[in-house]
């Protein structure tokens, strides 16, 4: 089954009356279950994808296609519940609400559904265990180490149980021994949890936790197989 698909897709940015393609003719297709490492140089067009594909941002022309809705046409009242409910999105630097605990920023997505507040503390609860922070629930982004900080993120990424998790460069600013914990946690979400996982990154580690590599170069997305010749991280 693809749970994303993309047809031409292209992505222009105006600034200055400069253009900018910052990706060009996508054609993509990604599985129910698949792990999916997006690798490439800085600029080449790997967030610009990962916005397209949670309606983050709207493509100039082509088509995406996720979980079966075609993204074009959802109204942009839409957009947020569709988003809330089938993808996940994790960040590179957190973004966490600092005037928030952990259980209260995982809490958050909950709050656009119709489950009552024990519910909804009841599921971030769960999701809090699930990465390992059961113990932490009532501390503030603060009071925690950077990894921690990211496991929150996961939780709430999770807690709505998407089918998708899109990660944008999410062990970027951890230091190795807690990018390990994370990307244990994303392939354990992965391999137990059946989430199908898209996740941006440069670092050739990370990418081995992932069941498949494509290269972006340049907004355009190389032939599955291929890396830019100039790719040396891997
Ligand atoms: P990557 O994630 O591979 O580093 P991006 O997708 O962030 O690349 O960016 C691709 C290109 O689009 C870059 O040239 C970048 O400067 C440009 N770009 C990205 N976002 C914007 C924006 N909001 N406005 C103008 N240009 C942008
Ligand atoms: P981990 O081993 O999970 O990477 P650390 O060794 O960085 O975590 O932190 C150990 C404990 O100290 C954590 O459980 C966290 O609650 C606390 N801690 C870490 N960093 C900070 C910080 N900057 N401020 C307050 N508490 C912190």
């Amino acid at each position: 089954e693809v749970v994303i698909k993309t047809r031409k897709l292209t992505k222009e940015y105006v600034r200055d009356e400069f253009h900018v393609v910052a990706l060009r003719d996508a054609d993509i297709e990604i599985h129910r279950g698949e792990f999916v490492a997006l690798m490439g140089p800085s600029g080449s067009g790997k967030s610009t994808l990962l916005h397209l594909a949670a309606a983050m941002d709207r493509p100039t022309s082509g088509e995406i296609e996720v979980l079966g809705s075609k993204l074009n046409t959802l109204s942009d009242g839409d957009i947020a519940r569709w988003r809330n409910r089938h993808v996940g999105f994790v960040f590179q630097s957190f973004n966490l609400i600092p005037v928030l605990t952990a259980l209260e920023n995982v809490e958050l997505p909950l709050k656009l559904t119709h489950l009552k507040k024990a519910e909804r503390l009841a599921h971030a609860t769960t999701a809090l265990k699930l990465v390992g922070l059961g113990d932490r629930l009532g501390h503030y982004p603060r009071q925690l180490s950077g990894g921690q900080e990211q496991r929150v993120a996961i939780a709430r990424a999770i807690v709505t149980d998407p089918d998708i998790l899109l990660c944008d460069e999410p062990t970027g600013n951890l230091d190795s021994k807690s990018a390990s914990e994370v990307l244990s946690l994303l392939s354990t979400l992965n391999k137990e949890h059946g989430k199908t996982i898209v996740m941006v990154t440069h670092d050739p580690h990370a990418a081995h936790y992932a069941s498949k590599v494509r290269y972006i170069d340049k907004g355009e997305l190389l032939t599955e197989g291929t890396m830019p010749e100039d790719w040396k991280s891997i």
